[in-house]
This record gives C-alpha cells, structure tokens and sequence, in this order.
C-alpha cells in the first residue's frame, strides 16, 4: 500500500495501535510530547526532524536559521503542553556539499535560540547522508496541575489563538514564486514558550499550530470527543498576510486552516475563565461543542484540511 492511501495520521495510528503502554507512561503516541511520570512533576519528550526540501530550503533559509528552525519547532511542541524546556539532542546527516563553516552556522542558529528558551544542548549524533537532515530530542518539564493535554476540551469552552495565522505558508509561497514580501516569519519562526507558561494553570486543552488550524482544532476535537464551531471570519490574519496572498493572487484562509507551521497556541478554556488571561494575547475564534467540527461562514461547513507530508 502507498503511504498516501493513508496519509501522515492515518500511518501514525497504525503504527501506534502495535505499540503498549508501560508503568510510568502518563501519554504516549497522540498529543505534542510524551508525558513520563517524575516525583511530583512531569516529564515531557518530544522530537521534530528537519528534511532538507522539505522542512527548509539551502537556497532561501540560511544555515543559521536553518539550525534557529530546528530548536524552534521542538520548544513549540513543549509549550503545547503548557511546560518549559530543558535539555536537547541534536542530530545531523551532512552531505557532501555542506562544509565545516555551514554546520557552525546552523549551530550559532541552534545556540542562539536555545539560549533564549533555556534549553542546553546535551548530546546527539553526527553522521553522513544524501541530503541535510536535522532531528532534535528535547526533554522538558511541566507541574502536574500545568501538563495541559489535547484530550481535556469540554462543551461549552471556547476556543482561542494566541496569534495570527497564515503567515508562516504565506512567506513560503511568497519564496516558491520567486516574489518580495512577507518572508521573515517563515524565514525565522517563533514560538509561544512565555505565552504557555502562563496560559497552562486556566485553560483546558492545548496544541501547538504546526499543520494549519483545522488540523489542530480536529486534533483537539478527535482526543476530547467532542466537536467544534470555528467562526471564519474570527480567524486573525494579519494585513502582511493579505498582502502577500494579493500579490500571489491566493486565499490566505486557506494558509491559515491547512498551512501550519505558525507556531501559535490553539487552547480551549471555559468561558467564566477568559477574565484570567486578559493579559495574554489571544483571539477568541469559536467554541466547544458535542459533536462535529465545522467551519462556519454563514452556513456551516465541515472544517478540513491541514498540512499532511504525504498528501500535497
Ligand atoms: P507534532 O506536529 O506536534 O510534532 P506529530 O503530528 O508529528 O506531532 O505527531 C503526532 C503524534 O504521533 C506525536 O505523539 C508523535 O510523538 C507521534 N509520532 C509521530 N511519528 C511517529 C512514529 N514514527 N512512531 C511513533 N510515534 C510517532
Ligand atoms: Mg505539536
């Protein structure tokens, strides 16, 4: 069977239905991190691989944001589950067209960000390959009344972002096109460490934005067994955004429901509760519901789409 008859998640489930559990396992395969017992808190694991072509590109990203990616992405999956990072493994297949002054680079790019989130570099494996490959462990930590799960939606929540969307696949467009405009943010993500922290001790569930809203918000609905509304034109796209999609001549809605990579927080928190995040940036864009996850404009239709490696 091709891979695409399946697609990313349905290949994830089969391979996570041979897997067992284990004493100490708190959550394994289907949320951001696994969650590992330890005293009184938790500990998180997760690991995002970097594919050149696919994950960045050598002609566009330079080396040092290439390795600044990298950490990124990994802190992004941590903050979803409203913890902190601590400790990181690196991992490099080079090339043969990739020298010494390129890897320091990436590594600057590593340093520079792990420095900012707190994370120290404590190991990983160096080895050849036919492409540049990057894949990155970090270990993390959450209080137990923090760890904030994609499975804890409840009815009646409303659902929250804490930023706008669209604009990572916005710049990447912009740079397949060969076209000036809004790139840094693809060009060097950020991720919502502080924002976490702070939002882990109110809300419900949480998930971090790396295959576009619909997909996330399907995550989210799939793990809690419930559904939700999601108001299309609550969705924050910012004027940068818009612009690039004008200059391309595309619907920016569609980078923000299936793009990804936006490294936003998507969470669920009852309503009573909003009162306590007044201070975190955040967009209220739907809410919580009983069943089926739908994108309403008017009528409501089913929300599909997202970012699938093997579907594009
Ligand atoms: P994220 O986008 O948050 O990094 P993914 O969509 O990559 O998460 O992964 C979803 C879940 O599937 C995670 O719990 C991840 O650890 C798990 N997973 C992904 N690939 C594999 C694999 N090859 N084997 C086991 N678990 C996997
Ligand atoms: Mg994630």
């Amino acid at each position: 069977m091709k891979i695409d008859e399946l697609g990313e998640f349905g290949l994830i489930d089969r391979l996570a239905e041979r897997v067992e559990s284990k004493e100490g396992l708190i959550k394994g395969i289907g949320d951001d991190c696994a969650v590992l017992e330890d005293g009184d808190m938790y500990t998180l694991m997760t690991t995002d691989m970097l594919v050149s072509g696919d994950h960045f590109n050598r002609d566009w990203h330079t080396p040092k944001q290439i390795g600044n990616k990298s950490i990124v992405v990994n802190i992004s999956d941590i903050a979803a589950m409203g913890g902190y990072p601590e400790w990181g493994l690196i991992s490099i297949a080079i090339p043969d067209d990739v020298d010494v002054e390129y890897i320091d680079e990436i590594y600057s790019g590593m340093l520079e960000v792990s420095k900012e989130y707190g994370l120290t570099i404590i190991g990983g494996d160096t080895t050849h390959g036919d492409i540049l490959v990057i894949n990155v462990v970090v270990v993390g930590k959450v209080e137990k009344e923090n760890l904030c799960l994609r499975g804890d939606a409840k009815v009646g929540d409303v659902v929250c972002v804490t930023g706008d969307l669209g604009k990572s696949w916005a710049g990447l467009d912009l740079l397949r096109a060969g076209k000036e405009g809004y790139t840094e943010y693809h060009l060097e993500p950020k991720c919502r460490l502080k924002e976490g922290r702070k939002l882990a001790p109110h809300v419900n569930a949480m998930i971090d934005v790396s295959d576009g809203l619909a997909s996330e918000v399907n995550h989210i609905c799939r793990e809690s067994g419930v559904g939700a509304l999601i108001h299309k034109e609550k969705v924050p796209i910012s004027e940068k955004t818009k612009e690039a999609a004008r200059i391309l001549d595309k619907d920016p809605m569609f980078w923000a429901l299936s793009g990804g990579e936006d490294f936003e927080l998507v969470f669920t928190i009852p309503k009573d509760r909003l009162s306590h995040i007044k201070d975190i940036d955040h967009i209220v864009v739907g809410e919580i519901t009983e069943d089926g996850v739908y994108l309403v404009d008017g009528g409501k239709t089913e929300l599909k789409g997202g970012y699938d490696h093997f579907r594009i």
